[in-house]
């Protein structure tokens, strides 16, 4: 997700980006290329520049986790202030790492030392969204942007809300990754939900998050459109909204 607003822009996940041809074996790791054979050839900094834009214009980028393909594009944007749950940086410099971990975090993508912007849920008692807590506001950005912790995926996962004017977007990363989850009869192929579950780091907090985001959908529908990173039929359908 790309905000413009008056200040440049703000960025929400960053995909591979570019180091992931020229370098392949750091940057993703030949364990995860074989078996998930990423599309590498769109980086989002090559995204931006289509629209018009140069990339040093990237002032922010919020990462709603630092797993490898949504964190691989932030050296492409190496002036850029990076905003990310506390908990996030935590479990990305907790060493050794197991296989798990290997292939999820790329500490490659992180050797250009971003500018970390960081947030915890300590003194959260008034800040809900939606039935959401521990919601914040980010340094130096405008009120209409919030972040929204969702762990479960990752220790430090969060969802990233913009207030359009026109109705909320909420961008849930992977806290869930199939349209059919936030459905009140939820449904998932078998293969995505063998997948969910091999990636889970808190599977309780997961579930939960997708309750809470299952109930938010069905009470809040015409306030608020939900979306999350690697939903092709939620990309058609707000791709087909031009929100
Ligand atoms: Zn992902």
């Amino acid at each position: 997700m790309l905000i413009e607003h008056a200040a440049g822009l703000i960025l929400v996940d960053t995909g591979y980006g570019e180091q992931a041809t020229v370098r392949p074996d750091d940057w993703v790791g030949q364990d995860l290329l074989r078996r998930t054979n990423p599309v590498l050839d769109h980086p989002i900094a090559k995204q931006v520049e289509a629209l018009g834009f140069s990339r040093t214009d990237v002032r922010d980028i919020i990462v709603t986790h630092l797993d490898l393909d949504h964190a691989g594009g932030l050296a492409d944007f190496p002036e850029a202030t990076v905003h990310v749950h506390q908990a996030e940086l935590d479990a990305v410099a907790r060493q050794p790492y197991d296989r798990r971990q290997r292939m999820r975090y790329r500490p490659a993508q992180f050797g250009h030392g971003p500018k970390w912007s960081t947030y915890d849920e300590s003194d959260s008692s008034d800040d809900h969204w939606f039935g959401f807590q521990a919601v914040r506001q980010l340094h130096g950005l405008p009120p209409e942007i919030l972040m929204v912790p969702l762990a479960g995926h990752t220790p430090g996962h969060v969802g990233v809300a913009l207030d359009t004017g026109d109705g909320w977007l909420l961008h849930a990363g992977d806290a869930y990754s199939y349209h059919g989850q936030l459905a009140d009869k939820p449904s998932m192929p078998l293969g995505a939900r063998v997948f969910q579950w091999s990636v889970d780091t808190q599977r309780q907090r997961r579930i939960d998050n997708q309750r809470r985001l299952r109930d938010l959908v069905r009470d809040h529908r015409s306030m608020v459109t939900v979306f999350s990173s690697h939903c092709a039929t939620e990309f058609e359908q707000l791709r087909a909204a031009r929100p």
